[in-house]
């Protein structure tokens, strides 16, 4: 059996609400059980479905600031009116562990993350075109109208930032786009630096 990663890798994920990063990451941890998924700590309420500790944490304003003044968040960020943060605690464990660790996260913080941890794998994901972004974000029925002009107008912004991530995937076809993630992933995990635990006699 090969020997265990020495530190597991970090994987960014960003794009524009509603392009389908839930839904390609389901698929992708359907069959990487060994993916650590962060569960992000938020301010905003729960969508219906959504399940506290499973989908985020859902916390008060109060105690996400309390977070903030302690110092427990990798990063955080606030995105249309709610405050977004990735736990430091739980990750770092997970990856001492020789575990991957999934972040979806917006574009703000995706470059904190970057300065802090730059062995990170940055991925954004964009949809067909902003049309179809539009017909997803409908079609998804959480949203008001007044929410989802807000998050269209995030996505245009959010595209000025795809030239500082490593990889770009299309969320065509949700099987396409998690192989394309997967492909990422083993494409990493063959670097080099990733690889000198099972290099013998150095
Ligand atoms: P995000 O997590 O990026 O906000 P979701 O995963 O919630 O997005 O997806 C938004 C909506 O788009 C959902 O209704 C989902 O079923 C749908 N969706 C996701 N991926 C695709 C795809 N490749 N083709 C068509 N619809 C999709
Ligand atoms: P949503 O409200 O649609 O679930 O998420 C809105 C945005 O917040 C998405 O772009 C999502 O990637 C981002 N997000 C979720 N969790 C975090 C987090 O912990 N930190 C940051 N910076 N963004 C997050």
């Amino acid at each position: 059996m090969m020997p265990k990663k020495q530190r597991g890798q970090l994987i960014v994920l960003s794009g524009p609400s509603g392009v389908g990063k839930s839904t390609v990451i389901a698929e992708l941890l359907s069959e990487r059980q060994d993916i650590y998924f962060s569960v992000s700590f938020t301010t905003r309420k729960p969508r219906v479905g959504e399940e506290d500790g499973v989908n985020y944490n859902f916390v008060s304003r109060e105690t996400f600031e309390g977070m903030i003044d302690r110092g427990e968040f990798l990063e955080y960020a606030k995105y249309v009116d709610n405050y977004y943060g990735t736990s430091l605690k739980v990750i770092e464990e997970k990856m001492e562990e020789g575990i991957d660790v999934l972040l979806d996260i917006e574009v703000q913080g995706a470059a904190k993350v970057k300065e802090r941890c730059p062995d990170a794998v940055l991925i954004f994901i964009i949809p067909p075109s902003f049309e179809e972004l539009s017909r997803r974000l409908h079609g998804r029925h959480t949203d008001d109208e007044a929410v989802i002009e807000g998050r269209l107008k995030k996505a245009r912004e959010e595209y000025n930032q795809i030239p500082n991530y490593d990889f770009l995937v299309v969320n065509d076809k949700v099987s396409v786009a998690a192989g394309e993630i997967r492909a990422i992933l083993v494409a990493e995990g063959c670097r080099t630096k990733n690889r000198m635990n099972l290099v013998e006699g150095v």
